[in-house]
């Protein structure tokens, strides 16, 4: 399992690769919420938009020379897609992204543009990883899973520690919550460092993958729902073996967020400090405007995690 040192060492690791983001406060959303402020670090200004670029950094950089004349292989069309292609770029390593056909074109070829091949294949998403796998096999290239990966959850700590660095008093951390991986890396690092923050996970009511499983004691699948949240669907992987018990054993509580409250909170977030943020991002900003994370006197921390809103309108 990752630990503190993991994400000090990861910290070190991706610094000449990654943004250290702004941390900026919300008097309005202090007003709205009754809390002593609320602090937003800025992880949509990461490049490629967010910040996945940080244990995707992490894994790229620390692979063995033997490993990167293998290359790397992914299978996800969202922000972890480009986070992969754009660090392997980086890392001079060559990195495969396979999509089903599916894909509108022009995702593929921003993928491609960041510098990984696209393997195109079969009509589902399912089909995609059938073919991950295959590739896997035959060439031995390297996989990058999105979170359960000690050195993936290790890199998205990191945000944590730049968290205590900026604003030392944090006493609550409200973090978007999907495969886990960024909950799991902040929590290791926020409780390591001071016993006493609460940690608390921001899901969704249309896919609370997480939590379910969590209620469960094994990862459960569901049925995907159409979210403003794009990028928190998704399962916790059949054979998870890092993220459901990090969150298990080291998150306090959870909150879920409907689609509306997520829609208030982008709304939000463009009217009073021109930010174009995605539903995922907008998940811990809609917990604290609908009240339902307790909060009040408290210095509040939460990561904006995305831009990449509405790229659907986009033209080829
Ligand atoms: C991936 C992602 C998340 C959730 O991260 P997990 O590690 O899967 O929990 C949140 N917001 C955005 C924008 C993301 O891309």
């Amino acid at each position: 399992m990752p630990g503190l040192q993991d994400v000090r060492a990861a910290a070190k690791r991706i610094q000449p690769y990654v943004m250290r983001t702004p941390l900026i406060s919300s008097a309005q959303a202090a007003d709205i919420s009754g809390a002593a402020s609320i602090l937003m670090k800025l992880e949509m200004l990461q490049p490629t938009g967010s910040f996945k670029v940080r244990g995707a950094a992490n894994r790229i950089f620390s692979l063995t020379e033997e490993e990167k004349k293998r290359g790397v292989i992914t299978f996800s069309t969202g922000n972890h897609g480009r986070a992969v292609s754009y660090m392997a770029g980086k890392a001079g390593v060559r990195a495969v992204v396979c999509l089903s056909k599916r894909v509108p074109e022009y995702r593929a070829a921003a993928i491609r543009a960041l510098g990984a091949e696209t393997e195109i294949w079969g009509d589902s998403q399912d089909a995609a990883e059938e073919r991950y796998f295959k590739l896997m096999e035959e060439h031995g290239y390297v996989p990058v899973v999105p979170f359960d990966d000690p050195y993936v959850i290790a890199g998205q700590g990191t945000i944590a520690l730049e968290i205590f660095e900026q604003a030392p008093g944090t006493d609550v951390l409200l973090v978007p919550l999907s495969g886990g991986g960024l909950l799991a890396g902040m929590a290791i690092a926020a409780r390591n460092i001071n016993p006493n923050i609460r940690v608390i996970g921001i899901s969704i009511e249309n896919s609370p993958v997480m939590l379910k499983s969590l209620e469960a004691g094994h990862p459960v699948e569901l049925e995907e729902s159409d979210t403003l949240a794009d990028s928190l669907l998704g399962g916790i992987g059949k054979h998870n073996r890092y993220t459901l018990p990090l969150v298990r054993d080291f998150v306090d509580d959870h909150v879920l967020v409907t689609e509306d409250d997520l829609k208030q909170a982008v709304y939000f977030a463009f009217v009073n400090h021109g930010l174009i943020i995605e539903g995922a991002s907008a998940a811990a900003l809609g917990a604290v405007l609908a009240g339902k994370a307790d909060v009040a006197g408290k210095q509040v921390a939460m990561p904006v995690t995305g831009h990449n809103i509405g790229r659907t309108a986009v033209p080829e």
